[in-house]
């Protein structure tokens, strides 16, 4: 036992009551006291506007004075309606990790603190890792709940406009521009959206595709989710508890229908975002949209969050290497379906799980499929390793609390975990994965060997989530090739060093997508692209750039990422283009951090105009 008598609850309360005293002198001494010298705090908005990780007591101490004065946290204290405070294992280490509320001058927020003892200091309890999240602005809070909205504007007047005329009214902006127009309504657009929508910031979504859930509907006939149902829920809205473990890509696709129409976004679906320019003076886009019938709409939104996923532009290898092919040549983008490639031969160039996905689904279509392998790929089961990071969300804390908890492993905590992590994942894998080495496929575990999620995080991919295909490989019914032992594409497929011939009617490119740069280049122009930088990847720093945070280009935002990521962080990303609406924030991520930028209260409600109550 970590704490000898007392309560954990009433070890958190202690130190949460010490930080409070710390921070309201500003008292560096005590405040010193209560962190360990190697500590992590992370804060989402609460105290400096943005998403950041500051590392080591000293430059905890810096940052906390630079903020405290602006922001005035008090009223620090657990919460007896969220999961109590406990000892857990996070990143191999035994903490006190305690859920707690607080507020500031502008609104109300939670945090988790996790306590280790210090040995050098009779083992006195620090933080090792304090996260502080908002949760809301004060005067602008979301409409649930007791908040919901009561109805009457539609209902108390019989000859008015009922619930319906206003709904439609809402989605078809005759004669207004949304605040905010979000680009792509996949899950990353479904998240912002209805939570921008609960905020009273008026948005729409556009997408090309037909039909909304069209970016699921179009994938292979056998795709199910790799993630477990409790992981992948969209905000506010969680599936029905009888759902399968792993959704099948129309149902999700239903429901995407059912979540706009029941969320009430504003969407139009089959209308292609062409691009935009900012002008700086009226501080708002001038956007060209596309509709189906070929007739251009133009816009003002003063914001415009790109929710365009990894299916931007696809990522296709010098093309002038299969010219001389004669069959048909696909990206995965491009590929469907596998029955008309029955009794035909496909090379199958890509090992990630668009490349591996499709080989299965041509092979039980009865093709015969060979596997081009690039580069080493990293494996795992689908079950239970590939599920081993998501653990927390089968082990009864509700949702919302296992959002807060992950959100609140900084970054280096969350490579040690995954280093854990892919250590097992390798044990309860090592069959497949030594008959995958005896047939000649080239394994990785990811840098410093770290895994599968953070090769999705900085590289978007590289890894495959073993549904059979890799056991089909190691028992040779699906073939694998290494991309450097073919010399040549010839018209009848591929020619390789040993001077056969592989024979191919179909080359399918798994070659993934180009990174969201180039999507940015290509709407927006160089200039804007420059401006903005790399996004996506963590480069030197402690986030991932330019996601769900402002950027140097005013009023552009990024939202991508898993169901779980897009369900967090749109909490946070929605909370800010609010404060910029209301005054609280300027729009541009890169100004100095100077608390006036971020805390001065000019706030302006009639920018955030009432939706129909
Ligand atoms: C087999 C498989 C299983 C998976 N399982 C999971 C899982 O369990 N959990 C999970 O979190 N993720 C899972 N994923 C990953 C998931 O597919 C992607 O993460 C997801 O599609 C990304 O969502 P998104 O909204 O960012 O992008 P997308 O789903 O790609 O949506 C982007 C939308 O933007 C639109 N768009 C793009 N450009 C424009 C434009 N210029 N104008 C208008 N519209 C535009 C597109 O039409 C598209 O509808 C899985 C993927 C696969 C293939």
């Amino acid at each position: 036992m970590l704490a000898g008598t007392k309560s954990v609850t009433t070890i958190a309360e202690n130190w949460l009551t010490q930080f409070e005293r710390a921070l309201a002198v500003p008292d560096d001494v005590l405040l010193k006291s209560l962190f360990h010298a190697d500590s992590y705090w992370r804060d989402l908005l609460a105290l400096t506007w943005h998403i950041r990780t500051v590392i080591g007591f000293e430059a905890i101490l810096r940052e906390v004075k630079a903020h405290v004065g602006p922001a005035k946290p008090t009223d620090f204290g657990t919460n007896p309606n969220r999961t109590a405070p406990r000892y857990v294992t996070r990143a191999g280490t035994r903490a006190i990790e305690a859920i707690f509320s607080f507020e500031t001058a502008h609104g109300r927020g939670s945090g988790v603190l996790r306590l280790t003892p210090d040995a050098d200091n009779g083992n006195a309890l620090k933080a090792w890792t304090l996260l502080t999240a908002l949760d809301e602005i004060k005067g602008f809070e979301e409409r649930v709940g007791r908040l919901r909205p009561d109805g009457k504007s539609y209902s108390r007047d019989f000859r008015g406009p009922n619930w319906l005329d206003l709904r439609k009214a809402a989605a078809e902006y005759v004669d207004r521009d949304p605040v905010v127009l979000v680009v792509g309504g996949g899950q990353a657009g479904l998240s912002i959206a209805p939570r921008l929508t609960q905020l009273r910031v008026d948005t729409l979504i556009v997408d090309r595709e037909q039909r909304i859930g069209d970016n699921w509907r179009n994938r292979y006939h056998a795709l199910t989710l790799h993630n477990e149902v409790q992981v992948n829920h969209l905000p506010y809205m969680p599936f029905p508890p009888n759902w399968p473990t792993y959704i099948p890509k129309d149902k999700l696709a239903a429901w995407f229908e059912a979540y706009v129409e029941s969320m009430e976004i504003n969407y139009w679906p089959a209308t292609e975002f062409e691009g935009g320019a900012y002008d700086e003076r009226e501080e708002r886009w001038s956007v060209v949209l596309r509709r189906a019938d070929g007739t251009k709409r133009e816009m003002h939104p003063r914001h415009v969050v790109m929710a365009t996923g990894v299916s931007g532009i696809p990522n296709l290898p010098d093309i002038s290497a299969w010219r001389n092919f004669a069959g048909k040549i696909l990206h995965s983008s491009q590929y469907q379906d596998g029955e008309a490639w029955r009794g035909k031969s496909a090379l199958v160039i890509g090992t990630g799980n668009s490349g591996h996905d499709i080989a299965q689904d041509l092979y039980a279509s009865g093709a015969k499929v060979t596997l081009v392998q690039r580069s080493s790929t990293l494996i795992v089961n689908i079950e239970p390793s590939a599920q081993l990071p998501y653990a927390l969300y089968g082990e009864g804390p509700p949702l919302e609390d296992c959002d807060l908890i992950t959100t609140s492993i900084p970054l280096p905590l969350a490579k040690r975990s995954h280093i854990l992590l892919t250590k097992q994942a390798r044990n309860l894998d090592r069959e497949l994965l030594d008959g995958l080495e005896r047939v000649g496929f080239k394994l990785d575990f990811g840098e410093d060997g770290t895994g599968w999620q953070f090769k999705y995080l900085t590289h978007g991919g590289g890894y495959y989530f073993n549904v059979g295909c890799s056991d089909l490989i190691v028992e040779g019914a699906i073939g694998l090739v290494q991309f450097s032992d073919i010399a040549d594409f010839v018209a009848d497929g591929a020619k390789m060093r040993t001077g056969a011939t592989l024979a191919a009617d179909l080359i399918v490119l798994a070659t993934g997508y180009k990174g969201q740069e180039s999507v940015v280049r290509k709407l927006f122009g160089e200039d804007i692209a420059a401006r903005v930088g790399p996004i996506w990847g963590f480069g030197d720093g402690q986030e991932l750039r330019n996601m769900f945070t402002r950027t140097a280009q005013p009023g552009l935002w990024f939202i991508a990422g898993s169901l779980a990521q897009c369900r967090i962080y749109s909490k946070y990303l929605g909370l800010q283009i609010q404060a910029c609406e209301v005054g609280l924030l300027p729009r541009i991520g890169t100004l100095p951090d100077a608390p006036g930028n971020c805390g001065s209260l000019n706030v302006n409600p009639a920018r955030l105009p009432a939706l129909s109550s």
